[in-house]
């Protein structure tokens, strides 16, 4: 027997209609190259999304195209996510700090009809178009008195076009699995894959984003995305927000400057906020040198990659609470958040900075099993390690373009994660599949590693990659970019001791003056051990 409820389809144009309706009044707050501070609210906001709607027919994208966005985290990229969704046509965020040839790559990969970007990347698409074949025009995302000049074809301005529609535009209703939003992976070895969300999961993804075990969010709240809308839907916060009336504040294009971050996040009363550790650092460097404090700063999701022990201990100084959340590309991205329970008033030290570097228990709607090399389910016991398995309403089944099913024969996804969880559900990712180090026959966890170097006051940053030994197959070396010039190789080495399992410590220590960065703002291990592929010589 089937119940007897509404069919009705979850669609991203509802979150729309509600925030439009419930909560007209909230703004949101950009950077942008034409606005030192641009402000409205979602009343206006809408409004301005339904010209969009109009300009999209003008322009001849419908049901089905796929658009490209190369653009901050500013009003109009948030403008441009609703108005693609919320009309059937999907939203490819372009990540504009990939190669140029990894750009002409998905943006031909995806077939996006038309670009919308921002200024700063028109002399790039400049070198660019002539291999484009599929874009039929740029729209520049600002207004007529700042565009640029440009040798593009068929170029228009966003903000013309925008004032020539009218604000009348009737949404259509369409199955839930429609696509809306693509995102292709780093890929860091091979092509980049495309990703392709849909709008139930984006609903249902952004009900569990706002849940108090995971980000928190409602209309008492203001939240800064320093994590990209060109990078997983900004974590999927854009569509979070206006579900429960949160203010949206967005950094444009000054998302990795300390000093506008800090006055963004002061001046507008941000209390919560969302990034990867390397953004954090330069926020944190920032505060230390002008000597600068975060008024209203109360918590801080930390994802991406692991957070070290020194961030959160920095954080903490300024009376912000730092959980660590993992996700990846593929799960829209939300799987895991630390929530923590317990009150670290009543825990020793040593066990509260162990636990909340957990990456945290699973979202509801994720579910979790780490297993071994010829998959079977291993323990919950915080010490058996094993390839980290998801499945749920939010995660990818097949990547853009491909006939393989991305799922194993049970309908799991292998994230490429290795991790433990403990009794209780805490998972702790040990280390990505292809940067675990295997030192004769056993595993070494980089981020351990990484972690317990990061603690010594005189390192800045830390990153560990494995390198060919004779003896072991692999040994562990350890890079580090020095805050103190006096900081030796003996004095870190010997810092290890007792703080990770003896075999574990690196033989060797080099250091350099900074750590190659991926164009999602992490540390890259693929470049590292690319630079010391000769290692020792
Ligand atoms: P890319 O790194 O290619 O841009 P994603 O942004 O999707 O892809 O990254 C997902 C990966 O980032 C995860 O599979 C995991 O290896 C790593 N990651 C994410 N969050 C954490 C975390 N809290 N701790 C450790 N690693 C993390």
């Amino acid at each position: 027997m089937f119940g007897l409820m509404m069919d009705t389809p979850l669609l991203i144009s509802s979150i729309m209609r509600h925030a439009e309706k419930l909560y007209g009044d909230t703004e949101i707050v950009s950077i942008t190259h034409d606005h030192p501070r641009h402000r409205y609210n979602y009343q206006d906001a809408f409004q301005r999304v339904r010209r969009l709607a109009n300009v999209f027919k003008q322009l001849d994208i419908t049901f089905g195209d796929v658009i490209g966005t190369l653009a901050w985290n500013d009003f109009r990229h948030f403008e441009i996510y609703y108005a693609t969704a919320c009309s059937g046509v999907v939203c490819h965020t372009v990540n504009p700090r990939l190669f140029a040839e990894q750009i002409r790559y998905i943006v031909n990969h995806a077939e996006d009809k038309w670009l919308f970007t921002d200024p700063l990347f028109v002399p790039l698409l400049e070198e660019l178009q002539a291999q484009l074949p599929h874009i039929k025009g740029y729209v520049i995302l600002s207004d007529e008195e700042h565009m640029p000049t440009s040798t593009l074809p068929n170029v228009h301005c966003y903000e013309s076009l925008l004032q020539q529609q009218s604000e009348e535009f009737d949404w259509p209703e369409f199955d839930e699995r429609t696509a809306s939003a693509l995102c292709y992976t780093s890929g860091t070895t091979g092509n980049p894959k495309g990703v392709v969300y849909n709008h139930r999961a984006t609903l249902l993804h952004s009900y569990a984003l706002v849940m108090p075990n995971a980000l928190n969010l409602s209309s008492r709240d203001c939240l800064l995305s320093v994590v990209p809308m060109f990078h997983v839907n900004a974590w999927g916060t854009p569509y979070a927000a206006p579900m429960v009336g949160t203010k949206i504040v967005l950094p444009g294009p000054r998302m990795a400057d300390g000093q506008t971050l800090t006055d963004l996040m002061n001046e507008e009363q941000v209390n919560v906020s969302a990034g990867v550790p390397t953004i954090w650092q330069a926020l944190l460097n920032y505060l230390r040198e002008s000597g600068r404090t975060l008024d209203t700063l109360k918590r801080v999701i930390v994802g991406g990659a692991a957070c070290p022990l020194s961030i959160m201990e920095t954080f903490e100084q300024h009376g912000v609470y730092v959980h660590a959340a993992w996700g990846m590309t593929e799960m829209s991205p939300l799987g895991s958040i630390n929530t923590m329970d317990q009150d670290p008033c009543e825990l020793p030290r040593s066990v509260y900075n162990e636990l909340r570097l957990k990456a945290g228990r699973a979202v509801f709607g994720v579910d979790m099993k780490i297993v071994s090399d010829d998959d079977q389910e291993l323990p919950w016991d915080g010490k058996a390690f094993g390839t980290l398995k998801v499945r749920g309403p939010w995660i990818t089944n097949r990547y853009f373009k491909h006939d393989a099913s991305a799922l194993d024969d049970n309908g799991w996804f292998d994230t490429g994660d290795v991790a433990t969880i403990s009794a209780d559900g805490y998972m702790q990712i040990t280390d990505r599949a292809k940067d675990v180090i295997k030192s004769g026959g056993e595993w070494i966890s980089s981020i351990d590693l990484e972690n317990a170097a990061t603690g010594h006051p005189k390192v800045a940053q830390a990153a560990v990659i494995g390198v060919p030994h004779p003896k072991w197959t692999e040994r562990p070396l350890l890079i580090i970019v020095k805050k103190d010039t006096t900081l030796s190789k003996e004095e870190i080495l010997a810092w290890l001791d007792g703080k990770v399992a003896k075999w574990w410590i690196p033989e060797d220590a080099v250091f350099v003056e900074s750590l190659p960065i991926t164009a999602t703002g992490k540390i890259s291990k693929k470049d590292l051990r690319d630079q010391f592929e000769d290692y020792p010589k």
